[in-house]
């Protein structure tokens, strides 16, 4: 599938932060659905690493959430977790766990709290392709 252009309304990207602010120091992760690349829907997903360094989901938890995006007509956008330590880009672990090329990565870094960068990136084949990205605000 093409990928079009990620478009995450201003208060989706708060929430982000806010969960990465909730969980620092460890790492926080979850899961924007939507259409066509617009966020309909954010899931907070429990990290059962519980860690600064990594996350993981729970696959039950994945499934669940899986199940109600799809009966939604949505599909699964991005995945977003935080780096707390680093910036707002895939680490070496990010890339060897990266098992859904169709699905965007969303990274929000805490180096800078007040203004915490939020990126998207691609992960296929262990090539890291940045995406655009568009935070809106109101009206539209
Ligand atoms: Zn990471």
């Amino acid at each position: 599938m093409a990928c079009e252009m990620l478009y995450i309304d201003q208060k989706y990207a708060r929430e982000m932060v806010a969960h990465a602010l909730e969980d620092d120091p460890n790492e926080c992760c979850g899961i924007l659905a939507g259409k066509k690349g617009r966020v309909q829907k954010l899931y907070r997903m429990a990290n059962v690493e519980a860690s600064p360094y990594r996350y993981r989901m729970d696959p039950q938890e994945l499934l669940k959430v899986y199940l109600e995006i799809d009966n939604s007509g949505w599909d699964i956008v991005a995945f977003y977790h935080s780096h707390t330590h680093s910036e707002a880009y895939p680490s070496a672990t990010d890339l060897r766990l990266a098992t859904w090329p169709e699905v965007r990565y969303v990274l929000i870094s805490l180096l800078d709290k007040e203004n915490p960068p939020i990126r998207a990136f691609h992960i296929e084949n262990g090539n890291i392709i940045e995406e655009e990205l568009e935070i809106g605000g109101a009206g539209r």
